[in-house]
């Protein structure tokens, strides 16, 4: 029998990112640095990691980042105010304010205010709109992400029964438009869906977004799926899990990614794709107008 396919997130997310500092080094000759700035408000840690991992990222491509870490008391007139300065600013190209956000902040208000030129998370409305009809500059990071590793595996998306669970705006939904674009048939999964294991097992693909520590088992996996785990969630003692439960799943599927080390570092990956798609566009741009 054929060996599993383990989806090697990290090592995807370092190849592009080696290809994404290539093509920086190239703009950076060209005279213009894309920049990234990241937003976070209050002190919650695990934001605070996955803040401290994009500025990574942008250090090892070469890319240009600022932080600006603001007290959980901020208003949202003040974190409004600090969007619309740097949707001004020529040397910021993507924008990311790092949710969660404190209750008494509206999230949809910030996105809102973003500039969809430099919403390098894909949340904005307009953004949103405009990866349904297929006519979009940026993809949304997780689910752009996945679709790489599926890639990966050599299955082609194209006629598969595709089975998402969850269906928020940031992974869900915009993971389901996603497949579809590329030709699979989609099914979304949530907290109200009936035979919701039958509907899982009969998946060629399946997408795991639902925030249940190692929700997916074994029994509920065709086998030779292919098994994507979104999910990242700290059990009691710490350890760091997916949605789907490894052990049973990895002996039926075709391929599958582990948690940590899958869907995560590809995000990032996408995160700095976008930002470098942004600066390429505002550098033609402005040489449009130059011209
Ligand atoms: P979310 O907003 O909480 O959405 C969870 C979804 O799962 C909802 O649609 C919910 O259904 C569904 N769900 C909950 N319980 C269910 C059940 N028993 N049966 C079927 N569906 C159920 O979460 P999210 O932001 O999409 O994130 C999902 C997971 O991915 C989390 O673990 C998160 O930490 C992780 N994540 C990882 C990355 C990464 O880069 N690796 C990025 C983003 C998120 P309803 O809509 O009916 O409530």
């Amino acid at each position: 029998m054929q060996k599993t396919i383990i989806l090697d997130g990290k090592k995807t997310a370092q190849r592009i990112k080696q290809q994404l500092k290539n093509q920086t080094d190239d703009l950076i000759k060209r005279g213009k640095t894309p920049g990234l700035a990241v937003i976070i408000v209050g002190d919650d840690s695990a934001s605070r990691i996955y803040v401290n991992l994009k500025k990574r990222a942008c250090a090892e491509i070469g890319m240009y980042s600022e932080e600006y870490s603001m007290p959980e008391n901020t208003t949202q007139d003040e974190l409004l105010t600090l969007i619309e300065k740097l949707n001004k600013r020529n040397d910021i190209d993507g924008i990311l304010v790092q949710s969660p956000l404190p209750g008494h902040i509206n999230e949809t208000a910030v996105i809102d205010a973003i500039s969809i030129k430099k919403d390098v998370d894909a949340f904005h409305p307009v953004n949103v709109g405009k990866i349904m009809i297929g006519d979009y500059d940026f993809l949304p990071c997780t689910p752009a992400g996945v679709i790489e590793l599926i890639h990966e595996s050599g299955i082609s998306i194209a006629g598969k029964d595709c089975v998402v669970i969850g269906r928020s705006n940031i992974v869900g939904k915009p993971m389901a438009m996603l497949l579809m674009h590329e030709h699979g048939t989609v099914t979304i999964c949530h907290s109200k869906t009936k035979d919701l294991a039958q509907k899982v097992r009969n998946a060629d693909i399946v997408v795991a977004a639902i925030g249940k520590a190692q929700f997916i088992t074994g029994d509920m996996i065709k086998q030779g799926a292919v098994v994507i785990d979104v999910g990242m969630n700290r059990l009691e003692d710490n350890t760091l899990v997916g949605d789907v439960h490894f052990e049973s799943c990895v002996e039926k599927a075709y391929a599958i990614t582990p948690v940590p080390g899958g869907v995560g570092p590809m995000t990032i990956a996408m995160l700095m794709k976008n930002t470098l798609k942004s600066a390429v566009l505002s550098f033609e741009s402005e040489n449009r107008h130059d011209n």
